[in-house]
């Protein structure tokens, strides 16, 4: 863990599938957090979190990733770049070097390693960082991807450099609303985490991707903890296996039109009532006295 962090708790709130209600915890969470909070929205494809925290944005950028571009009178087709290119994003075919920007992940690798200087820096448009605040209380920050780009992880790895920024300055915690499922987003979103949060519903399916989500993130070894959504419904699946992996069950969110309707709305479910309030507030409550100094000694 980094040192210099190391009052900073970064949660992650992540599920094995959509429509869990991963992004009602986020909300809720950061609404009743007592220390500072940096709500953070890494689901870049399908950032959603500001429609339940309605921040005020007060930074807005562009985010770019360096790509290569070539001066063909310069290159003599060594082929050292595209011996290094592990994404296959800039090729030697016959007596030209093709690029194919779209595939690059901008490591700078080939830049670096032409020995004839035959590559320069261009640009590709991965999408949008937005940063604000919410309630006068919630810092915020979200990233968004452009439209046809492919590869989420670039941004979200300057989303979270930015975050890691805002978090040495602020000394706030972060919450991060991860992409769902087990694919590279979301192991992007919550490798830089302390704690991941796994929100499912007790469904067959949900228990379905909930294992999977859970297979994949515990070979990072950090601790997971389980939210509840919509209890009430399927069956005892979710609860056999947390108790078989002693996975703590940290809270249970009913099963409840109200719910479904508030958050339809845009609401914060932990505005709804008192009791639901509390709730969110014990969860954070327990988030917030996570030991980590024992749990990475
Ligand atoms: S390393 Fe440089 S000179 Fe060699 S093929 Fe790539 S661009 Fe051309
Ligand atoms: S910057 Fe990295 S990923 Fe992109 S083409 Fe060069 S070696 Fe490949």
């Amino acid at each position: 863990m980094d040192p210099k962090r190391k009052s900073n708790l970064i949660v992650s709130i992540a599920s094995g599938k959509g429509g869990t209600g991963k992004t009602t915890v986020s909300a809720s969470l950061a609404c009743v957090w007592k220390k500072p909070v940096l709500a953070v929205d890494l689901d870049v494809e399908e950032p959603n979190l500001h429609l339940f925290l309605n921040p005020e944005i007060s930074h807005q950028e562009k985010i770019y990733l360096e790509t290569p571009v070539v001066d063909e009178s310069k290159c003599t087709l060594c082929r050292m770049c595209s011996d290094l290119c592990q994404f296959q994003a800039i090729k030697v075919m016959g007596e030209t070097l093709l690029t194919f920007t779209e595939m690059c992940h901008g490591c700078g690798g080939c830049l670096a390693i032409c020995p004839e200087k035959a590559l320069s820096p261009g640009q590709r448009e991965l999408g949008i960082l937005s940063q604000g605040s919410s309630l006068g209380k919630i810092s915020f920050l979200m990233g968004s991807l452009r439209v046809g780009e492919a590869m989420s992880p670039p941004l979200m790895t300057i989303v979270k450099k930015r975050m890691m920024e805002i978090l040495g300055k602020e000394r706030a915690d972060a919450i991060i609303d991860a992409p769902p499922g087990v694919s590279c987003p979301a192991v992007c979103a919550v490798m830089d985490s302390d704690l991941i949060i796994l929100v499912t519903e007790p469904t067959p399916f949900g228990f379905h991707d909930f294992r999977l989500a859970w297979e994949s993130f515990s070979s990072m070894g950090k601790p997971m903890a389980v939210v509840i959504n919509r209890a009430g419904l399927g069956d005892s699946s979710v609860y056999r296996f947390c108790d078989e992996k002693k996975l703590p069950i940290l809270a249970s969110i009913p099963y409840d039109r109200n719910i479904a309707q508030a958050y339809s709305k845009g609401q914060v479910v932990a505005r709804l009532s008192p009791e639901l309030e509390h709730k969110f507030s014990d969860l954070a409550r327990e988030l917030q006295g996570y030991d980590r100094e024992a749990a990475y000694a």
